[in-house]
Parts: structure tokens; C-alpha cells; sequence
């Protein structure tokens, strides 16, 4: 496929980073910290619409710093990666299903939504021009994030008239060097994350910034992760900060909480659910409480646990803990149906198995 694109110009960096260089950062390029020399901007402001579309060079923001991001926080985000595949392609890994979420997010933040085509477009456009970036390293991949910004200068309290909206590429390899590690959870009994008829979930930076403090406790006690319970009764379990979570039982069944508003719909969660279906699994998408969690986890009903998401892919959970309490799940290490979907994922996300579901879109 060329580099062609309708609604957003090509302006070439005039002195994008040398070949060297580059080969240099694509060694470890750990995550979200190596950035291309492109990025996608659009434009929309009342009454025009969306317009002006570009691929330019990736340069700082100048913007007013009366912006009413910067004081009303109107911001939203996807994340979404393009493989490098087996046979040579690209592909992107069901980015309808980001650009469709990307708009459920603008209507619960009171944005305009972007039309589905050019979210699409924007993201291949960028992958195609900077397919030079895509790491060789084994688990790399090139991490997109589109988001959108409100741009307007004012404070007076209202949806922003203008706004920015924007796709970075950044170089990422494997989120677990040397395969996925069992991580360990703090369960947050005093912050929540999402409550009913909130925000929870859109995608907006905002719910990062309202969990980072229970992170920053789960660290300090010395857990890798936090996860959230339900705001409204504290039993029920929800997810962690940027993952999904599923429960595996002993008789071979999955749980996962039911997407009721104040969880991220992920599409790795959907995803999982798709092949666990396919493969004649009982899934059930049902609450699950943290007081089952640990008499389940004790009796041995539960096996395993692992969380979700577009970055890590599947995590599996080894040790859970809150103020009084501490369990192990299975071994403490990665269960064998969480090693399965990790695999299965990756498989399909390589162009290494069959894509009955249509998840790859090629794009070169
Ligand atoms: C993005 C995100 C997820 C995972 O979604 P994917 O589409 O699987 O990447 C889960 N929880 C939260 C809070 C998120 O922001």
C-alpha cells in the first residue's frame, strides 16, 4: 500500500533522526520513551468541523495557556500497536474497535466525535511513514496513541469549541523482558477509581490522574499494581489502574467483571472473551467480590488470575494483598490458561494463526 492519504498531508521532516541512530534506540527500546520523527494532527473547531489534517514533524506543542485542557482536564487517549507479521506486513490489531471506543469516549466528555474513517486513517498514514521504526526485537511493536485535546482559550466553564486531536508513534518492545512475570496486587480499600454514572468507562486521562495516588500506595507497600473495587459497596471487584481482570476456576470456567459503566471496555478483555468462547470455555461475565477472591483463592476453587490489556497483553497475578489480608493464587507463578491466551493473542496479533474473527487490518 503507498503512503497516500486524503485528509492528512505529508510534510516530511526536514531532519529526522539518522538510520544509526535509530538502530541505536530500537536496541531496548523499553516502553513508550523512543518517539518517531512523525505525528498526526488534526484540527476542529464550531462550525468548520474537523480539517486541516497533517503528517508533520513531531515538535512541542505551542498552545495558550489559557487551553481549557489545562484547567478543565477535556482529554481522551487510545492505545492500540501495529505488528510487524510473520510473512513481512504490517497490520494494525482491531483498530475499528479503538476508533469506535475513541467516540464513546468524546460523547462522555461532551467532544466532538472523530469520524471512524479518519481515526483510521491517521493511524495507518503514521505506521506507513514510519514503518522504519517498527523494532526487530522480539515482542516489539510500534504503539500508537491517539488522543484529543481541548484547545480553546477560556475559562469560563464549558465543552471546549476547539479541540486537537493527535496520533504519536512510539517504539515499545516486549512489555516483559524475558516472558510475562507474575505480578503482585495491592487492592485498594480507600480510593476508588470509577463510580456509577462517572467516568469509567471513557478513556481519559483524567481516571489515570484520580488512580495514580492508590499506585503510588500499592508501590509503596511494595506491590507491583493496585486494583480497584466498586465504588458504591467496596466488595466487588472492578480492574486494576490500565488493565482488565479475569478469574480462572478449577473446572475450567473464566469470570470477568461485567462491563456495567465503570469499567474500561478492553478490547484485549473482548478479545480473550472471543477465544475463550471459541474454544467451548464457560465464560461468564459476572461480578466477582474480593471476599470470594480470597476464599476461592484459600479453598482452591480459583486457579488462576490475570490481567489485560493493549501494552502488557496478559499478566498473570501471583500474590494479592489489602490491610489485613494476603493470598496466593495457584503456585504464585503464570497459570497455564493464562500462559494459553497470552500465547493465542500474540499468535494472531503476529500473523502466526488463523484471524477467524477479521482482528488484523494489513496495512502494508
Ligand atoms: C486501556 C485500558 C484498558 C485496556 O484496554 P485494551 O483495549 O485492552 O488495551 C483497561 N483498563 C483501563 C482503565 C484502560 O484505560
Amino acid at each position: 500500500m503507498e503512503a497516500f492519504s486524503v485528509n492528512f498531508a505529508f510534510e516530511p521532516h526536514p531532519s529526522p533522526v539518522p538510520a544509526n541512530e535509530r538502530a541505536a534506540r530500537l536496541v531496548d527500546p523499553g516502553f513508550g520513551r523512543v518517539f518517531t520523527d512523525h505525528m498526526a494532527v488534526m484540527h476542529y473547531s464550531e462550525g468548520r468541523g474537523w480539517h486541516d489534517g497533517r503528517i508533520s514533524q513531531r515538535v512541542p506543542l505551542t498552545m495558550d495557556p489559557a487551553s481549557s485542557v489545562l484547567h478543565y482536564a477535556q482529554e481522551i487517549f487510545e492505545g492500540l500497536k501495529a505488528y510487524r507479521l510473520e510473512d513481512g506486513g504490517l497490520a494494525l490489531f482491531r483498530p475499528e474497535a479503538n476508533a469506535r471506543r475513541f467516540n464513546a469516549s468524546a460523547q462522555r466528555m461532551a467532544m466532538p466525535e472523530l469520524p471512524e474513517e479518519l481515526f483510521l486513517e491517521s493511524v495507518e498514514q503514521l505506521v506507513l511513514q514510519e514503518r522504519e521504526w517498527m523494532p526487530t526485537v522480539e515482542g516489539g511493536s510500534l504503539y500508537l496513541r491517539p488522543f484529543m485535546i481541548a484547545s480553546e482559550a477560556f475559562l469560563g466553564v464549558k465543552p471546549s469549541a476547539e479541540y486537537l486531536y493527535m496520533v504519536l508513534a512510539s517504539s515499545v518492545g516486549a512489555y516483559w523482558k524475558g516472558g510475562a512475570r507474575a505480578v503482585s496486587l495491592w487492592v485498594s480499600h480507600d480510593y476508588t477509581r470509577a463510580a456509577p454514572g462517572g467516568t469509567g468507562a471513557a478513556k481519559c486521562g483524567g481516571n489515570y490522574a484520580t488512580s495514580l495516588v492508590a499506585q503510588q500506595e500499592a508501590i509503596r507497600r511494595g506491590y507491583d499494581q493496585v486494583v480497584f473495587l466498586d465504588a458504591a459497596e467496596r466488595r466487588w471487584i472492578e480492574e486494576l489502574g490500565g488493565m482488565n481482570i479475569f478469574f480462572v476456576f478449577e473446572d475450567g470456567s473464566l469470570r470477568t467483571p461485567p462491563l456495567t459503566g465503570t469499567i474500561l471496555p478492553g478490547i484485549t478483555r473482548d478479545s480473550i472473551l472471543q477465544i475463550a468462547r471459541d474454544q467451548g470455555l464457560i465464560v461468564q461475565e459476572e461480578p466477582y467480590s474480593i471476599d470470594e477472591w480470597r476464599a476461592d483463592a484459600a479453598s482452591g476453587r480459583l486457579i488462576e488470575s490475570f490481567a489485560c490489556g493493549t501494552a502488557a497483553v496478559v499478566t498473570p497475578i501471583g500474590r494479592v494483598a489489602g490491610p489485613d489480608y494476603e493470598f496466593t493464587i495457584g503456585s504464585g507463578g503464570t497459570g497455564q490458561l493464562t500462559a494459553h491466551f497470552l500465547e493465542r493473542l500474540t499468535a494472531i496479533q503476529r500473523g502466526r494463526s488463523k484471524d477467524s474473527h477479521g482482528w488484523l487490518r494489513r496495512i502494508g
